[in-house]
C-alpha cells in the first residue's frame, strides 16, 4: 500500500460529519460511475473503484471509521485495503452493502457479477477494536503482564452459531442460497443470481429460532486475556494483537484488537524516547569541592564522581542505562543534570565560615570579565 493514499472522506466527496445514509449514497454513484464492467476502455476507472470501495468499507463501518478519524490510514492499514483482490466477489467485503443494489438501479432487477460469481453471503472480515491501557511508568520500562477484560462477541454455543435448531433446506432456493433468473437488457442478456430472501444466503433454515443468541448466532461474552507487553512502550505506542477484535461474518477473518498505551510520569525518572534523565541536587561545597555521588538508575545505583567545579546543569552520560526497548532493539543512556541547591537556612558557624570564605575573594574568571566590563560600563 502506498503512503500517499487519498483522504477517504475526499475520494467519496462527502463532509468529515456525513452520516451512513449519505456515504451509502456517495459510494453507489462512484461505483455507477467507475464500475469496470461499466468503463472497459478506461483503465483508469478500475482504481477509482476499488479506491471507493476501499473508502467506503472504512466509512461504512462505525469503529472503523472511528480509527480512520483518530489515525488516518495508518488506523486502519490491515484492514482496509488487503482484501481487494479484484471483482470477483470474494475480495468485497464492505459489510452492509449488496451488491445487487447498484445494478437494481442500473438494469432494474438483479445482475451477475463479474464471472459468474453468486452474490451468496461473502466473507466479512470483522471490524477493530481500540483499547486504552494505563501503565505506571515501571511497567512501561520493564514490560509486565497485564489481564485485560474485553467484551468479545463469539459463536453461541447452543446452536453452535447457526443461529437456530431443527435445520432444514430452503424451499426457497432449494439450499443454494441463490435465486438465478435471466434478465433482458439494451445491453443484453444477463443471467442474474441474487441473495435468496428467505435464508439470506445460507441455504438452510430453522424450525426454532435460538433463544441464548436471538438467532443472531453470536453472543457476547466477558472474556479476561493476558497480555504480554513488552519493555520500553511509551505513551501513544499501540500494539497489535492480530485476530482478538470483532469475528468476522460467513467465515470471516476476526478483525484485531489494538491496545493503545498511556504511561505515568516518574517523580524523578525523565523520559525522552529510550534516554532517562535525572536531576540530582548537590550542596554548594559538593559543587566546588567536587563528590562521589549515589545516582539511582532504572537498574540500581551507580556511584558518579562529580568533578570539582561543577555548575548547574552540568550533564553527565551513562551509557546504556537508559531504556532497553524489546520492541526496538535499542538501549537509550542515562543523563545526569546537575542542580546545585542553595541553602536557604545555615546555622550561626556555616554562616561564619561563609563570611570567612567570602573574604577570601572567590576567584572565577568569568566574574572577572564580567566585573571589568561593569567597570568599563560606568562612565
Ligand atoms: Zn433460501
Ligand atoms: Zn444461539
Amino acid at each position: 500500500m502506498s503512503n500517499d493514499k487519498r483522504d477517504y472522506y475526499e475520494v467519496l466527496g462527502v463532509s468529515k460529519d456525513a452520516t451512513e445514509a449519505e456515504i451509502k449514497s456517495a459510494f453507489r454513484k462512484k461505483a455507477k460511475e467507475f464500475h469496470p464492467d461499466l468503463n472497459k476502455d478506461n483503465p483508469a476507472a478500475a482504481e477509482k473503484f476499488k479506491e471507493a470501495q476501499e473508502a467506503y468499507e472504512v466509512l461504512s463501518d462505525e469503529s472503523k471509521r472511528k480509527m480512520y478519524d483518530q489515525y488516518g490510514h495508518a488506523g486502519v492499514s490491515g484492514s482496509a485495503g488487503s482484501g481487494f483482490s479484484g471483482f470477483g466477489g470474494a475480495g468485497f467485503s464492505a459489510s452492509d452493502f449488496d451488491f445487487g443494489d447498484i445494478f437494481d438501479n442500473i438494469f432494474g432487477g438483479g445482475f451477475g457479477f463479474g464471472s459468474g460469481s453468486s452474490t451468496k453471503s461473502r466473507a466479512t472480515r470483522g471490524s477493530d477494536l481500540l483499547m486504552r491501557i494505563d501503565l505506571t511508568f515501571e511497567e512501561a520500562i520493564y514490560g509486565c503482564e497485564k489481564d485485560i477484560k474485553l467484551d468479545v462477541i463469539e459463536e453461541c454455543d447452543d446452536c453452535d452459531g447457526k443461529g437456530g435448531h431443527g435445520e432444514t433446506t430452503c424451499e426457497r432456493c432449494h439450499g443454494s442460497g441463490t435465486i438465478t433468473s435471466e434478465q433482458h437488457t439494451i445491453l443484453g442478456s444477463f443471467v442474474s443470481k441474487t441473495t435468496c430472501p428467505i435464508c439470506e444466503g445460507r441455504g438452510k433454515v430453522y424450525e426454532r429460532k435460538c433463544s441464548t443468541c436471538h438467532g443472531k448466532g453470536k453472543i457476547k461474552k466477558n472474556k479476561t486475556i493476558t497480555v504480554n507487553i513488552p519493555a520500553g512502550i511509551d505513551t501513544g505506542d499501540r500494539l497489535r494483537l492480530s485476530g482478538k477484535g470483532n469475528p468476522g461474518t460467513n467465515g470471516g477473518s476476526n478483525g484485531d484488537l489494538y491496545l493503545e498505551f498511556r504511561v505515568a510520569e516518574h517523580k524523578y525518572f525523565k523520559r525522552d524516547n529510550d534516554d532517562i534523565y535525572i536531576e540530582v541536587p548537590i550542596t554548594i561545597t559538593e559543587a566546588i569541592l567536587g563528590c562521589k555521588k549515589d545516582i539511582p538508575t532504572l537498574y540500581g545505583n551507580v556511584k558518579l564522581t562529580i568533578p570539582a567545579g561543577s555548575d548547574s546543569e552540568d550533564k553527565h552520560r551513562i551509557k546504556g542505562k537508559g531504556i532497553d526497548n524489546k520492541s526496538k532493539r535499542t538501549k537509550g543512556n542515562m543523563y545526569i543534570i546537575l542542580k546545585v541547591v542553595t541553602p536557604k537556612r545555615i546555622t550561626k558557624e556555616q554562616k561564619k565560615l561563609l563570611e570567612a570564605l567570602h573574604k577570601t575573594d572567590l576567584e572565577d574568571s568569568t566574574i572577572d570579565e564580567f566585573n571589568k566590563f561593569t567597570k568599563k560600563n560606568d562612565k
